[in-house]
């Protein structure tokens, strides 16, 4: 780890070596966080006619104001057969169609019926109250951009739309292991020099509230042939993912095994604190990241690499870590080489968020950063940041 890679480069070449998957067609009721593979269109005109946004009545504004007879009444979904007879009302319903001559629509609150006649008080304006036909989106136009990822709004637009399914790219599938001869299940008995194993659902949590499809392996010995034994397994997902393993002590084998099942190595070491050592290759199309087995480590790996590889599998238009601003309360010390994420818990105040880093920022101390909200980015450089200065932050879900 002679040269550390510096962080944006890193990703780069992460993002550099991932081929997105190819598209499927997925009904809108099973495509929520899924990403759009091509621009979504429009079925139908929205609205599809021109509709009330009242409950009230549909006439000319040039009869206002005054009294008219009310001659039908729509209700949504039953237009009315015929056009709307001059100086004459229509009572209508919202969501009901404006039938043909009416101008605008007068709300219930605004008029008074009695005995089939209503009277209008005010002078109305034209094109009050009408949804006007293809208001909010034409038919073929595109409701939602390839490379966007749907949330409640977006397929409710397309089911609004006419869209029963979606083009979307296949959810990558993501095999995770954690290497290390001292780990134990939780539920399990901890037995001398042994430690409870955190990373497997700790990664696979991250990955599956990004869209994999996530196959957690059994803990693995630091022992050759059980490291071969689990990542040939692993090495059939799209994206493998091993804790533990990758720095440079003699139990770790990491990076040793995967080279020969035939793992090209990208990098390994980049410029980060907490997560130094982690490693990134490819076989074939499969991307294969090796995180230090420090949780804390695992966790921000997962959050900078692994992330964002998953997201471009699936054609996100920015798969990038989306870094938001703050200020730090306290001043920050720079490291001249690496950049340092730092645990810390947001407080939202008047003028912003203020981010307060949590007590324990070893890279062992996942309790601690279960405290934290937010990992709070301190570009490397020198010096220090000053109280109150602007600093970015990764949002931790
Ligand atoms: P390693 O990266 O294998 O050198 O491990 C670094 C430190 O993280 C050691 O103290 C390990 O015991 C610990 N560790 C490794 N893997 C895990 C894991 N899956 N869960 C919890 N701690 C781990
Ligand atoms: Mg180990």
């Amino acid at each position: 780890m002679a040269e550390l890679l510096a962080l944006e480069e890193a990703l780069e070449r992460v993002l550099g070596r991932v081929r997105p998957l190819a598209p499927e067609t997925v009904p809108l009721e099973h495509a929520a966080g899924r990403v759009v593979a091509a621009d979504a269109r429009a079925v139908a005109d929205l609205p599809p006619f021109a509709s009330s946004a009242m409950d009230g009545y549909a006439l000319r504004a040039s009869d206002t104001p005054g009294a008219l007879p009310v001659v039908f009444r729509v209700a949504a979904g039953i237009p009315a057969a015929e056009a709307l007879p001059a100086h004459a009302a229509a009572a209508i319903a919202t969501g009901g169609v404006v039938p043909e001559g009416a101008d605008t629509v007068v709300p219930i609150e605004n008029a008074g019926e009695t005995n089939g006649r209503v009277e209008i008080p005010d002078a109305a304006a034209p094109g009050a109250h009408i949804r006007p036909r293809g208001g909010d989106v034409s038919a073929g136009q595109t409701v939602v951009d390839a490379g966007r990822r749907l949330g409640a709004a977006q397929i409710g637009a397309l089911a609004a739309a006419g869209v029963p399914h979606v083009d979307c790219a296949r959810r990558p599938t993501v095999a995770v292991l954690a290497t290390g001869s001292e780990l134990r299940s939780p539920g399990e008995h901890l037995g001398p020099g042994q430690i409870y194993e955190s990373n497997r659902v700790l990664i696979a949590t991250v990955l599956a509230a990004a869209g994999a499809v996530v196959e957690q392996l059994p803990v693995v010995a630091d022992e050759p042939d059980a490291h071969a034994r689990a990542l040939d397994q692993g090495l059939a997902a799209d994206v493998l993912v091993s804790s533990g393993g990758v720095s440079v002590g003699p139990h770790d084998l990491v990076r040793q095994t995967a080279e020969e099942l035939g793992v090209e190595e990208v990098f390994w070491g980049v410029a980060v604190k907490p997560g130094k050592p982690v490693s990134f290759g490819v076989r074939g199309d499969t991307l294969v990241f090796g995180l230090p087995g420090n949780p804390v480590s695992s966790l921000v790996g997962a959050l900078l690499f692994v992330r964002p590889a998953v997201l471009a599998l699936q054609g996100l238009a920015d798969p990038r870590p989306e870094l938001e601003s703050g200020r730090t309360p306290v001043a920050l010390r720079r490291n001249a080489a690496r950049d340092e994420f730092l645990r810390a818990r947001r407080r939202f105040e008047d003028d912003g968020v203020v981010l307060e880093p949590v007590s324990g920022q070893e890279s062992h101390m996942i309790v601690r950063a279960a405290l934290a909200d937010a990992l709070l980015h301190v570009p490397r450089g020198s010096g220090e940041i000053a109280p109150g200065a602007s600093v970015r932050y990764l949002a931790l879900a």
